[in-house]
């Protein structure tokens, strides 16, 4: 059906809400699931960018550089540090990783969400640096022999390294209280499910939505 002229909207079209991005931090010990929701978070979600970290870490098995993470050797690191092309960088393991700063700025600037695989050290430079930005998540396992078992089954590490990842999860676990949501990892489907929920839930916050001024001015004028 054609609209008569006179009943048309006049001016410009309706106002419409844009989004401001976010950046989605996932943090857990080894081991509990948080690589696998990431990845299937990215999945579901378009608008979803994975930051990929550099690291002076050996590749492992199945890897791939550039994917994974960009592995780079620690004359590299030291001199991203000096030329602060990284956000956040911090040592674990007795290896150095990093976020670099470009391909966030980028992301952040056309509205996409970025997801971050990063320790409580980097998650706590974000905080310092880009509160308003930043939603942040804790993942748990939902028992100390589950993650023992999951290291393991693993298998990607020597014994030696994995007995290393279990006497840090303790210590790692402790930053649950820094983050703003925290999960426990029974079933991986739920998980992502409760992922999602807190990301759509984050997209909502007011000052992430632009525009809303405009457009309720516009529903108020049509009153
Ligand atoms: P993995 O060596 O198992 O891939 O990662 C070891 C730990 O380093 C994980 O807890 C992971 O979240 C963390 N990590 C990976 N990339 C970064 C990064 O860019 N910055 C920080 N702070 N931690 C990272």
């Amino acid at each position: 059906m054609t609209v008569p002229m006179d009943m048309q909207p006049a001016g410009p079209g309706p106002a419409k809400i844009g989004r401001r991005g976010l950046m989605l931090v996932l943090s857990s010990p080894s081991g509990a699931g948080k690589t696998t929701i990431a990845r299937r978070m990215l999945q579901r979600n378009s608008s979803l960018t994975m930051s990929v970290s550099v690291t002076t870490r050996p590749m492992r098995p199945g890897e791939v550089d550039g994917v994974d993470y960009h592995f780079i050797d620690r004359e590299r690191f030291e001199q991203m540090v000096a030329e602060r092309q990284l956000l956040e960088h911090a040592r674990v393991f007795g290896n150095y990783y990093g976020t670099p700063k470009e391909p966030v700025e980028q992301a952040l600037a056309k509205g996409r969400e970025i997801l971050f695989d990063i320790d409580w050290q980097g998650t706590q430079q974000l905080a310092e640096n880009a509160r308003d930005d930043l939603v942040s998540v804790f993942v748990l396992p939902p028992s100390a022999k589950e993650l023992e078992r999951r290291l393991y089954a693993r298998a990607q590490d020597s014994a030696e390294v994995i007995a290393g990842r279990m006497a840090k999860a303790s210590d790692e676990m402790s930053h649950y209280f820094d983050y703003d949501y925290v999960i426990v990892n029974h079933d991986i489907e739920s998980s992502v499910q409760q992922v999602q929920t807190i990301l759509e839930a984050e997209r909502l916050k007011r000052r992430r939505q632009v525009g809303l001024a405009d457009f309720v001015r516009q529903l108020q004028d049509g009153l």
